[in-house]
């Protein structure tokens, strides 16, 4: 009877077995800033839509802000049958606590079996308050993810330093909710002939009964946006010292790219920590990527072998870096690197047409 009580208190279901059977389907919160999805979210749907046909159940999308109808016919478009949207001038920037109470809504009302968000700073903040509300498991930063023959979310991230891969369920509550790292999963082809259903959401929600108030965003002049970036300039070891960088922004400023870094780089306090590409720094996914003095070690390897593209510059025939290298040119990168920018920049100057 004590137990009993405690788990009341606490919040936690009472003992024994709970019929779960009425959650089905698998639901994805999109997160948006200024109207814009975070490519996070479309990836999440990507994956999502191969285990909502695995588990034959619908896959829905959260789609939470301020004038943003848009996002939820995108949605549609990226994969999604359902697409929950709460619409009001309250959701116009990120606070917890108005979006945690619409994802409780809409989880405790459509009951899905599976909530799945990105590992942003965001979707780390909003996870966390959602599932100890409800209270279910919550896997952070999940890197893979598959369901089995009873339904389980299996969901795996690093763990231990990195060193092993921990693959984590929940099996007593619902949903069971993951955060998933932004860049290693695709999105599906944006297909404008798919059609689905939104549902407009609304909770009772007055300005005064919150608490946080967003003054003002500033933007971080030497903010990193790696997640976003279409092409990556990267350098390691390779490029001798911080000077070498420049060598390189060179060459991102010439293809409208960002540089970034292996662990090698920022351990040398060469570059910025922020700037880390591989498995203790950023999952990239870009349309191009440079590994420009950067042997190829399987930690740099994880996180960015997804890139569409990949181009190595190494003066190393053997270094492992060209075993998954698209193209790679054997040589030294202070010779290789400027040329390869002067070649970008000749034949990327606008054409005047009359
Ligand atoms: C738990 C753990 C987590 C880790 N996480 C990460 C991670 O997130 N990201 C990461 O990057 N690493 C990570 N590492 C480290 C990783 O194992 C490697 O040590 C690191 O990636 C090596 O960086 P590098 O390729 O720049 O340097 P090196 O391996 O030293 O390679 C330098 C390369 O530059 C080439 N080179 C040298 N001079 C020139 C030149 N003038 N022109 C052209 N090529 C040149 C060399 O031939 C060589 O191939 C991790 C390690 C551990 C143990």
């Amino acid at each position: 009877m004590a137990e009993e009580r405690r788990r009341k208190m606490i919040g936690l279901q009472p003992e024994g077995e709970i019929d779960w059977s009425e959650y089905r389907g698998i639901m994805v919160v999109v997160e948006q800033r200024a109207g814009h999805a975070k490519p996070v979210s479309w990836q999440l749907l990507g994956e999502a839509r191969r285990l909502a046909d695995k588990l034959e159940a619908p896959l829905m999308a959260l789609v939470m802000g301020d004038n943003v109808g848009h996002i939820a016919d995108e949605a549609i478009g990226y994969g999604a049958d359902i697409v929950y949207l709460s619409d009001a001038p309250e959701l116009k920037d990120y606070r917890t606590r108005p979006y945690s109470r619409v994802c409780l809504k809409v989880i405790r009302t459509y009951k899905p079996e599976i909530v799945l968000m990105g590992a942003t700073y965001t979707g780390r903040d909003l996870a966390g308050a959602i599932a100890t509300h409800l209270p279910t498991g919550l896997t952070a930063d999940s890197t893979q993810l598959d369901v089995d023959d009873e339904r389980l979310l299996l969901a795996s991230r690093p763990a231990f330093s990195e060193k092993m891969l921990a693959t984590i369920l929940c099996k007593q509550f619902k949903p069971q909710m993951a955060t998933v790292r932004a860049g290693v999963f695709q999105a599906l082809p944006f297909d404008t002939g798919r059609s689905g259903e939104v549902i407009e959401v609304s909770e009772d929600m007055r300005e005064e009964d919150i608490v946080t108030k967003v003054l003002e965003f500033i933007q971080d002049a030497k903010q990193v946006n790696l997640e976003d970036a279409q092409v990556i300039v990267a350098g390691g070891r390779g490029v001798g010292g911080p000077d070498g960088f420049k060598v390189l922004e060179e060459l991102a400023r010439t293809l409208g790219g960002t540089i970034a870094a292996s662990r090698a780089a920022t351990d040398l306090g060469w570059i910025d920590h922020a700037y880390q590409v591989g498995q203790t720094g950023t999952t990239v996914r870009p349309k191009l990527y440079f590994a420009i003095g950067i042997s190829g070690a399987v930690q740099h390897v994880v996180g960015m072998q997804n890139s569409d593209y990949i181009v190595a510059v190494n003066k190393d025939p053997n270094a492992p870096i060209f075993q998954i290298a698209n193209y790679g040119i054997v040589g030294d990168l202070f010779e290789v690197v400027p040329l390869l920018t002067r070649a970008f920049q000749e034949r990327l100057t606008p054409v005047v047409t009359r």
